[in-house]
């Protein structure tokens, strides 16, 4: 059974409340209804009754005579409980009464069959088809039951339901105009059929996660005029073998029913992976069942019928090449990390949600922020708003998103873990050393921010670079320079404290990448020359290197990666060693401030009477 589909454990719930109110009805309700309807009186009272002429009709049954007593146009049916009597039917023919009234038993029978089972049993099918039809348009209105096997369950959305429009998605400039063409297409198909083109079948966004691919095209869905059905690949593995496929068949059937319309499958490579021959993986069956219903659907509908098909990825390396060849998704569209313009932009629209101070300088946040993605920023924004909050105020300012950006970074600050007084001091020196280190190098980013309060990510303290403009190509300096940075805290406390912390571990870990990088990728060693040793793989999930190169080849490479971080590491020792009065100075400041700004880094640095006045 489709036991993923939404909504079917609800409706059995619901089956199962319904039946337990019908017994509880059952049990309690009725009979006390009855006993109302019909009241139980003694015989004296009967007979009473009957003398003063009230009743008309009465009903002698085995154990209970009923009958009817009319009192000033009120009608109540009584029973009373059979008497030895021989000479009451006679006595009631005297008294001029009736004595085949209709057995009120057996009506209350009817009536409690009726109030009991078929009214409420009534009430909760009419209810249940209710409840199910509204849940059922709340996912979209796809059609099958509960009890549906194999229907896809994409959500469709009309214009008017998703409100996302391409002025919410910033930057991706480039990104939006590939899209608006094919919106324009399903809004005049005339234009381009004049002419001969036709439009491509579909169309993939690729880009790292969370730079807003889905958000795109949610706004194709809200700018085109035209269904839009979306569904996740993950949404297509089914228990069964066979059933993905089954969904898929049934998409595009209902697509091709829709036409003109947009299909959207979300994080495609849940289903386009690359197929890899016998392989050991088994049960890969129903995926590539999935994918070759997929690629037999996109072949076999007409393009000219106004069918597209977006899907979104982040590993487009992963797809299976059939699933890219022309005829398929042969439009690419790069959805990339935002540029520092892209940055503002985003934080802007995101910005328009929450209040904030007339003082804040998008620009400079976004300078702050580099590297973040767009749902980055939007949680910067949105932290920023928090942090107002926490505070009691009713707008945010500069400081609150510079501290978002770092919470949003590094996680947020730490404020019951205390260090001692030794480990302050210690990490003091090895924020300073890299602070110092970067600060004596020219082409160097200049240091923003340097902090030692602890965060939940785990860094004791960290030294916070922002470069004055974007960068797209780093030169052979710049990256040597960025290797010696990173050794410059570890550099910083061996020479003062002549012994080494763990401290540094995340250092390492990044001037290894950058020593590799510039060794296997980027040609920037005289002994390689520009052969790369190193293909890279899952370019936008942070990249997997994988080796390309002799055995003897790697030993070599990690000889020179070596070399490379020593050489570097060593020049942050003689920087540090050449300043050291300043980084006794700059170190016990941070040291009592705890936090210090690039301005306040900068004065104390360039100040050679000691302490400044701040
Ligand atoms: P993806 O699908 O690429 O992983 P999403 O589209 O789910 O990323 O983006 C997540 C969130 O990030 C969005 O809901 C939006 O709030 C924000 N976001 C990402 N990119 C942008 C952008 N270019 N403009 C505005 N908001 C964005
Ligand atoms: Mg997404
Ligand atoms: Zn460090």
């Amino acid at each position: 059974m489709d036991t993923k589909r939404p909504g079917k454990k609800p409706l059995y719930v619901y089956y199962m409340i319904a039946a337990i109110i019908i017994v509880l009805l059952n049990v309690l309700l009725v009979p006390a209804l009855q006993e109302r309807s019909v009241e139980r009186t003694n015989y004296t009272t009967f007979i009473k009754s009957v003398e003063k002429g009230y009743v008309k009709e009465v009903n002698i049954d085995t154990d209970f005579i009923f009958y009817v007593v009319e009192k000033d146009g009120t009608k109540v049916m009584c029973k009373t409980a059979k008497q030895e009597d021989p000479n009451l039917v006679r006595w009631l023919y005297e008294e001029g009464v009736s004595t085949d009234a209709p057995d009120p038993q057996k009506q209350s029978v009817i009536f409690s069959l009726i109030l009991g089972y078929v009214l409420p049993i009534g009430i909760f099918i009419f209810l249940g088809r209710w409840l199910s039809k509204k849940m059922m348009s709340s996912m979209g209105g796809g059609p099958g039951g509960a009890m549906s096997f194999g229907k896809s369950n994409a959500k469709v959305y009309v214009k008017s339901s998703t409100g996302i429009k391409f002025a919410d998605v910033a930057g991706e400039d480039e990104a939006k105009e590939l899209l608006t063409e094919i919106v324009d297409y399903l809004h005049n198909p005339q234009k381009y059929t004049e002419i001969g083109a036709s439009m491509p079948k579909g169309a993939l966004l690729v880009g790292p996660p969370g730079t807003g691919k889905t958000l795109l095209a949610k706004a194709v869905a809200g700018e085109a005029e035209v269904p839009f059905f979306s569904i996740s690949g993950s949404e297509f593995v089914e228990m069964f073998v066979g059933m993905g496929a089954a969904k898929v068949r049934d998409l595009f059937k209902q697509a091709n029913e829709k036409a003109p319309c947009i299909v959207f499958i979300d994080e495609i490579d849940t289903i386009g992976k690359k197929r890899d021959g016998a392989g050991f993986s088994g049960g890969n069956d129903e995926r590539e069942q999935t994918l070759n219903q997929l690629l037999t659907e996109m072949d076999g509908f007409d393009g000219s019928k106004g069918v597209v098909i977006l899907a979104a990825t982040n590993r487009p390396d992963s797809l299976d090449p059939a699933l890219l060849r022309p005829g398929r998704f042969d439009r690419r569209i790069p959805v990339e990390l935002p540029d520092l313009l892209g940055r503002e932009e985003i934080l802007k629209v995101h910005a328009k949600k929450i209040k904030i101070a007339d003082s804040v300088r998008f620009d400079e946040i976004a300078k702050a922020a580099a590297g973040a993605s767009g749902a980055e920023l939007a949680n910067i924004v949105n932290e920023a708003a928090l942090r107002a909050v926490r505070d009691g105020r009713k707008f945010a300012t500069q400081a609150d998103f510079e501290e978002s950006i770092e919470v949003v970074i590094a996680g947020y600050q730490k404020k019951n873990r205390v260090l001692s007084n030794k480990e302050k001091l210690i990490v003091s020196y090895h924020e300073i050393g890299h602070a110092l280190v970067a600060a004596k190098q020219t082409e160097s980013a200049p240091v923003h921010k340097i902090t030692i309060i602890p965060r939940t990510s785990g860094a004791l303290g960290y030294t916070m670079q922002v470069d004055e403009k974007e960068h797209f190509l780093m030169t052979k300096e710049e990256l040597e320079n960025k290797i010696a940075t990173f050794t410059g805290g570890r550099a910083a406390e061996e020479l003062i404290f002549h012994s080494i912390t763990t401290g540094a571990s995340n250092d390492i870990e990044q001037a290894t990448k950058i020593a590799r990088a510039m060794i296997s990728r980027y040609g920037m060693n005289e002994d390689f020359d520009m052969v790369a040793m190193e293909n890279v793989s899952n370019q936008y999930l942070g990249g997997d290197a994988s080796l390309s190169c002799s055995f003897e080849t790697q030993t070599l490479l990690d000889k020179k990666v070596v070399e490379l971080v020593r050489r570097q590491h060593e020049k942050a020792l003689k920087i540090l060693s050449d300043n050291i009065t300043k980084l006794h100075e700059l170190a016990k400041y941070l040291y009592e401030h705890e936090t210090i700004t690039g301005e306040e880094f900068m004065k104390i640095l360039n100040d050679n009477e000691g302490q400044p006045e701040i």
